[in-house]
């Protein structure tokens, strides 16, 4: 009778539901000022809400720490005092500010952090834009006491160029370290995709930038890849027949306006967000042709007279021959 007893028990152990497998998808707002969604496939649908949790816990500790108009964040008080002297800074942001430095120099200036220090009186609210003014590489960085120094007053860093992207990254990471192997995470424009959707890839639309916001130019197939689209559509006024958006010419400190929108897929969103800026700044010819030197990314640009342009790696799958 006890060893019936046991058996059933041990019957209805092994007869216990499985744990539900399901992807899982939550869209948040309000960190970084933008829209964040994150999707995943549990094996366990338990474990999916509190591992979206622990990534947007990770983005808001990022946008705790690099905001520029959160005045107590780490990078408000560099932009305070690092001009007084070397400032010692956590090793995260001290990471992020030498991978914008090497991205500074991979688009030719293009991409550059201290964008703000001519453009700091840009407030789009306002309808303000700076005067002309030029810059340099005002940001000295020592790795040997993990210092920050402004060569000058009057320097101002804003991450908002590649924050986004690296707190997708993060997100990834989070989900990685949990266990997660397909997931989506995006923050605005910044994507990044690890896994795939059993046996089918990703699809990722890339936005009209003159239409709404369902309709897209393309689709692309994604697995384990980053996309990032920087557009002229973002934030904008108008004033004169003239857009004055968010992307800023460092050498001018006026809004740069040479293409509707970039977009660039690579392996990080660190790396896609920081390289999508390049095209508005350099325009789509001189923009493509560093594109083109980086390996390990691909470029889509929408030019300013509507025409869509790719990069070598993805031509031959749009259909074009292959040079
Ligand atoms: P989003 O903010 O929607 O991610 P982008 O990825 O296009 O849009 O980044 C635009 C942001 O990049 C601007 O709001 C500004 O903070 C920053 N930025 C503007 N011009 C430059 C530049 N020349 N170099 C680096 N960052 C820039
Ligand atoms: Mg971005």
């Amino acid at each position: 009778m006890l060893k019936r007893t046991f058996y059933l028990s041990a019957l209805l152990f092994l007869a216990a539901p499985a744990a539900h497998a399901d992807w899982v998808r939550r869209v948040t707002d309000g960190i970084m000022g933008t829209r964040i969604t994150v999707e995943l496939w549990a094996d366990d649908e338990t474990k999916a809400d509190p591992a979206i949790d622990a990534v947007l816990e990770e983005m808001r500790h990022i946008d705790d720490s690099m905001s520029t108009y959160k005045p107590t964040s780490e990078v408000s008080l560099v932009n305070a005092k690092a001009a007084d002297g070397p400032m010692r800074i956590s090793k995260e942001l001290f990471d992020l500010l030498t991978t914008a430095e090497e991205y500074s120099v991979i688009t030719d200036g293009a991409f550059d952090i201290t964008y703000a220090s001519v453009g700091y009186l840009y407030d789009f609210r306002k309808h303000v834009r700076p005067n002309d003014a030029q810059i340099g590489n005002h940001v000295l960085l020592d790795p040997k006491s993990r210092t920050v120094r402004f060569s000058q007053k009057g320097v101002r860093i804003d991450l908002g160029g590649i924050a986004k992207g690296y707190s997708v990254d993060r997100g990834i990471e989070v989900l990685k370290a949990r266990g997660f192997t397909r997931a989506y995470v995006s923050a605005g424009g910044d994507s990044r995709i690890i896994g795939d959707r059993f046996g089918k890839p990703w699809m990722v639309g890339i936005r009209d930038p003159r239409k709404g916001e369902g309709e897209v130019i393309t689709r692309i197939p994604l697995v384990d890849a980053a996309i990032s689209t920087s557009g002229d559509y973002e934030r904008f006024f108008e004033e004169g027949g003239v857009r004055y958006h968010h992307i800023i010419d460092p050498h001018t400190g006026h809004s740069a306006s040479k293409v509707r929108s970039a977009t660039i897929i690579g392996p990080y969103a660190t790396r896609t967000d920081g390289l999508s800026k390049t095209a508005f700044v350099l325009g789509p010819e001189k923009a493509m042709e560093i594109y083109n030197r980086i390996d390990d990314i691909d470029a889509i640009i929408v030019k300013l007279d509507g025409t869509v342009i790719y990069s070598k790696g993805i031509e031959p799958a749009r259909g074009v021959p292959a040079k």
